[in-house]
């Protein structure tokens, strides 16, 4: 099979019908084998049984349904798991990303030896609040991630060889760092490639201001996983042990003048007067207990097999045990 298409999906009904539609056109006039995977993720409207009417229609056009509303990672992670295509391809469902683009990204990959080719919309039909704080993301981003030809990490029409979408898990609210994940899992020839936006067509976004906050978040996470994931203790035991030794260091001075006055004989202090004894003991515990979690970190990244489990629905056209 040449292609397969992820759509995650959340109430977006209306334009379901004019998507496969214009998915089917362009994937016939370009004699694509090609499957689309429809992930609806908890609707609440109509959704699940238009895309039970699209099936009917067309068995290239499959379905999964979350019981209950997970977010567009889990969608993506879940279709991931279920595709047969040499080339997958991602697309919001809002009619926003045009399926005009997917020939072309389908080459990138196949003939560029692209792994990944991320969307770029460069002109955006968006509202300012939206557009503006986007940018600043994408630079931070660019940095974080040293993916410097990245304009737009968090486009949804994007394409990925295969072997990519197999071997990353996108959980949480990852899905706006992908390039960085496929980076991460040692898939580095990623391109780019400017894309048609249009303004949505029906219903609403599904995101609010609160993306930057939690994008800025996942940003931090991503940065720790990717430079210590895996050895925790690189960073925490530096910290800590830095730590330690300023407090023990401190610890030997505010002794050291104890001993000095005895010797001398002049009139006590008592250690406990002074507040760098305190400050000395507090570096040491925090050093100690930094170096613990350093420690604890170790123990866990040796153990983790993170596996989500989500709560499936029901399915079209596709076997359930496939799910990851
Ligand atoms: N989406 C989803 N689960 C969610 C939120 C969004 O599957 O919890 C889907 C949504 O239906 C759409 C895509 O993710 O297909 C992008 O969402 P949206 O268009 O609202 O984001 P925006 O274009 O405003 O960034
Ligand atoms: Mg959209």
């Amino acid at each position: 099979m040449d292609i397969s298409i992820v759509i995650p999906l959340y109430n977006e009904a209306e334009s379901l019908p004019e998507l496969a539609a214009w998915i089917e056109r362009v994937m016939k006039e370009h004699g694509f084998s090609y499957e689309v995977l429809m992930i609806d993720d908890g609707s609440t409207d109509d959704s699940w049984s238009v895309i039970e009417q699209l099936h009917e229609q067309n068995r290239a056009i499959n379905g999964v349904r979350f019981r209950r509303n997970y977010g567009k990672s889990p969608a993506l992670n879940t279709g991931f798991s279920l595709t047969r295509g040499d080339v997958v391809i991602t697309m919001d469902a809002d009619l926003q990303d045009s399926p005009d683009e997917i020939p072309e990204l389908y080459r990138m990959i196949k003939e560029d030896g692209y792994d990944l080719v991320s969307g770029w919309k460069k002109k955006r039909y968006d509202p300012l609040s939206k557009t503006l704080p986007t940018k600043l993301f994408n630079a931070t981003a660019r940095r974080v991630s040293g993916i410097k030809n990245l304009h737009d990490f968090n486009c949804g029409l994007k394409a990925y060889r295969s072997e990519v979408v197999k071997h990353i898990e996108v959980y949480g609210d990852m899905h706006r760092y992908i390039p960085f994940l496929a980076k991460n899992a040692g898939f580095t020839r990623i391109g780019e490639k400017v894309v048609k936006h249009q303004a949505r067509k029906y219903g609403t976004t599904k995101f609010g201001l609160d993306r930057f906050v939690n994008g800025y978040l996942d940003l931090g996470t991503l940065w720790f996983m990717s430079k210590y994931g895996v050895k925790p203790m690189h960073f925490f035991g530096l910290l800590g042990s830095v730590m330690f030794f300023i407090g023990l260091i401190a610890v030997m001075i505010v002794g050291g003048i104890k001993l000095y006055h005895i010797y001398a004989g002049v009139p006590f202090t008592r250690v406990t007067d002074l507040p760098y004894f305190y400050l000395s003991l507090v570096c040491m515990i925090l050093g100690t207990q930094l170096f613990l979690t350093g420690f604890l970190g170790e123990l866990i990244a040796r153990n983790a097999q993170g596996r989500n489990h989500y709560e499936i629905a029901g399915t079209i056209g596709v076997d359930k045990d496939k799910i990851q």
